[in-house]
């Protein structure tokens, strides 16, 4: 990565005030940047709610686009976003425009601030995936009852955050990384991040490396969180474990993140805007604080990043806290609070120690778009999925019918995932949506689209059908799950 330099000289570093309780954070990080000496000029842009009132949906105006693609590098505020209908996320939006595919987000216990797990020694890194999964947001109504999220996860996104994950332990002097899926239920999605990871993981000898089921992972961050190092996991899961570890060490006023792409970095808290709390100059600014650290180490400035983080150090140590530790009426003002870091600049805290960073060299993979090369493949079925008022039964008869005299047989019926035709005795509570499995009569079968086509025309003419996906094979194995209740 080369960073973009000012007339004056200076590192350029796009900077997004963002909304509620984010331009008092960024202000305060910026003012304890520039008290570091740290030679960096800002561009400040816009994103984030004002942009959606202006009718914008992506929350994210081409000016701001057009700064990061130039500095690429950012510092930015929480961005809010209006839940469960209307626009897309501004933050996602962001990630994924610059293919910022690792979401580093490190948790450490802090001197003087008080939780249940104070002396333990809590200092683990979530390095989320972060551009693919169920949060590339690609949702459907199928019918009008039944909503659908595609879950995309490819080999190539998951050995790019598998290889960063290492890179990431190397250049932050750790010494594990697990890696937290649920493949034991999604075995092709969830599974092929565990098979990557456990692929490249003979590549870093000196990393230790383990596999742990997501659910147990939280539920061992919570009794045992000092046993973690580093720990990689898909774009949901790690959403929500890096929350979970946050509260560890006192909330997500202390929590910050990196968005590092091959390109660009964008660095920013892992809390939202707290509306709650804007313009009311109590909230803890600390979090965005050690984004911009995270930031002035990528950009390689390790002296003024290991200064503010000794100054934060001291800060607290010293008990100038902020409402979220102690109370909100007994805590120290964001601008107090911000002003006690920037007069500790300089001095060398006695109980903190900054962790020993190198350079971060990130994994450079083939561009070619079909990464992978099966020497074999072939269509051995389709998936159809349905909307039908009709029962399970009567639904599989007609689907049998309209399918005698083709290529391919009925295999069976399932509703949300489960055999319901031919009946297996069940007890499904079934609804108008429904998927048909059909598979060539013939075996080993090549299903030609003209088959497919012919197919669906049939289904046509007695059913709806939103849905299709064909099942495949590569290298001779299944590319498909099978159902419960399916042999
Ligand atoms: P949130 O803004 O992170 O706030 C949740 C709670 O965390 C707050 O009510 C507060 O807890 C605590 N908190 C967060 N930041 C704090 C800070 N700096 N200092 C002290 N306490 C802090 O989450 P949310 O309420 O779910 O989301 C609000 C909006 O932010 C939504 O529009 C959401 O989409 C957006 N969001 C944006 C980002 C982003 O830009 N990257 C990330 C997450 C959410 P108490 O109530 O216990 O005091």
């Amino acid at each position: 990565m080369e960073a973009n330099v000012s007339p004056a000289g200076k590192t350029l570093v796009t900077l997004i005030p963002g909304d509620g309780i984010g331009p008092e954070c960024v202000t305060a990080a910026r003012r304890v940047v520039e008290a570091s000496g740290a030679p960096i000029d800002w561009q400040e842009c816009e994103a984030g709610a004002e942009v959606f009132k202006q009718g914008l949906p992506s929350g994210v105006p081409p000016e701001t686009i057009d700064s990061i693609t130039h500095t690429r590098v950012a510092l930015k505020g929480p961005l809010e976003t209006p839940v469960g209908f209307g626009e897309k996320s501004a933050n996602v939006t962001l990630r994924k425009l610059f293919e910022t595919y690792a979401n580093v987000r490190p948790v450490r216990e802090m001197p003087g601030v008080k939780t249940p797990y104070t002396g333990r020694g809590v200092d683990l890194v979530v390095v989320r995936e972060n551009v693919e999964d169920l949060y590339a947001g690609i949702e459907y109504m199928q019918t009008p009852g039944v909503a659908e999220c595609l879950k995309l996860i490819s080999v190539k996104g998951s050995e790019k955050i598998a290889r960063f994950a290492f890179e990431y332990a190397r250049s932050d002097n750790r010494e594990s990384v697990a890696c937290a899926t649920k493949a034991n239920i999604m075995k092709l999605t969830e599974g092929t991040l565990k098979r990557v990871f456990e692929q490249v993981a003979p590549d870093y000898p000196d990393i230790e490396s383990w596999h742990v089921i997501i659910d147990n992972c939280a539920h061992q961050l919570v009794k045992r969180p000092e046993q973690f190092d580093v720990i990689t996991t898909t774009n949901m899961n790690g959403d929500i474990i890096s929350d979970l570890s946050s509260a560890l060490i006192g909330g997500l006023g202390f929590a910050p993140s990196a968005n590092i792409g091959n390109e660009i970095a964008i660095f920013e808290a892992v809390h939202g805007s707290a509306p709650k709390y804007a313009g009311k100059n109590v909230i803890n600014p600390t979090a965005v604080i050690l984004s911009a650290v995270m930031m002035l180490r990528y950009l390689q400035m390790f002296e003024q990043a290991d200064a503010i983080e000794h100054a934060v150090g001291i800060t607290l140590e010293s008990g100038v806290l902020t409402g979220d530790v102690v109370g909100y009426g007994n805590g120290a003002s964001t601008t107090g609070y911000t002003d006690t870091i920037i007069s500790n600049l300089g001095k060398r805290s006695e109980t903190w120690t900054v962790r020993e960073h190198k350079p971060l060299h990130l994994p450079k993979l083939s561009p070619d778009p079909d990464y992978v090369k099966p020497a074999t493949r072939a269509v051995v079925g389709l998936d159809v999925f349905l909307e039908s008022p009709l029962s399970s039964s009567e639904l599989g008869s007609s689907l049998m019918e309209l399918t005698s005299d083709t290529r391919l047989s009925l295999k069976m019926v399932s509703s949300r995932g489960t055999k319901v035709f031919p009946p297996t005795g069940a007890i499904a509570d079934t609804l108008d949506h429904w998927r048909a499995r059909f598979i060539t009569k013939e075996k080993p079968g090549d299903l030609p689209d003209e088959d497919v086509n012919q197919l669906l025309a049939r289904i046509s003419r007695r059913h709806t059908w939103m849905h299709i996906e064909k099942l495949q094979e590569f290298d001779g194995e299944l590319g498909f799950t099978r159902d419960q209740g399916e042999n």
